[in-house]
């Protein structure tokens, strides 16, 4: 295991660090459990346009104990993926809250997870957001609902996205009544 450094100046980027309060509640050996746990475990992969950590393993307690740590969505029984004839439990993050993480415990992660972790990040930083006035969800304690929101920002970013729409079915339903009126 190397020496922690500051992620911001490992990773050269410049530093969202709202992404990090998600974890300034936890005991840094708390993060170096986590990131070993990841460093073994751990599938860093890229999903939806956005990047996503996976964790698949028989240990419930191991799984819902990290799923809290990283404020995992739900922890789901895998029995498609079976070890040994025994049920997996798994949590996947996505999106900005798995960008945060992986930047989190980078300074932890050995050279091969490293490498993977730069090129993910990488990826996740040239990505434009896919439409404009994409919400930022600036509460990193509540759980993630979808692409890294939480529940409130989730429903205010479907809102922007659809605003058009809405507007639109609003407009048809008002003429439709004053049609009958
Ligand atoms: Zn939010």
């Amino acid at each position: 295991m190397s020496p922690p450094a500051a992620p911001g100046d490992v990773l050269g980027t410049p530093l969202r660090v709202q992404l990090f309060d998600a974890f300034l509640g936890e005991r840094v050996s708390n993060i170096a459990w986590l990131a070993g746990l990841l460093e073994g475990e751990g599938a860093f992969t890229i999903c939806g346009g956005g990047v996503a950590i996976g964790l698949n393993m028989t240990d419930r307690d191991v799984v819902e104990r990290s799923a809290r740590m990283v404020k995992a969505p739900s922890v789901a029984v895998n029995n498609r993926h079976q070890i040994n004839h025994k049920t997996c439990y798994r949590w996947t993050l996505c999106g900005n809250a798995a960008a945060g993480v992986m930047m989190t415990i980078f300074p932890f992660m050995g050279e091969r997870r490293r490498a993977r972790i730069k090129e993910l990040l990488a990826y996740w930083r040239s990505r434009k957001p896919r439409y404009e006035n994409a919400v930022h969800c600036p509460h990193p304690d509540r759980p993630s609902y979808g692409r890294g929101l939480c529940q409130q920002c989730h429903g205010k970013d479907w809102y922007q996205r659809n605003r058009e729409k809405v507007i639109a079915a609003n407009k048809r339903r008002y003429h439709a009544r004053r049609a009958v009126a």
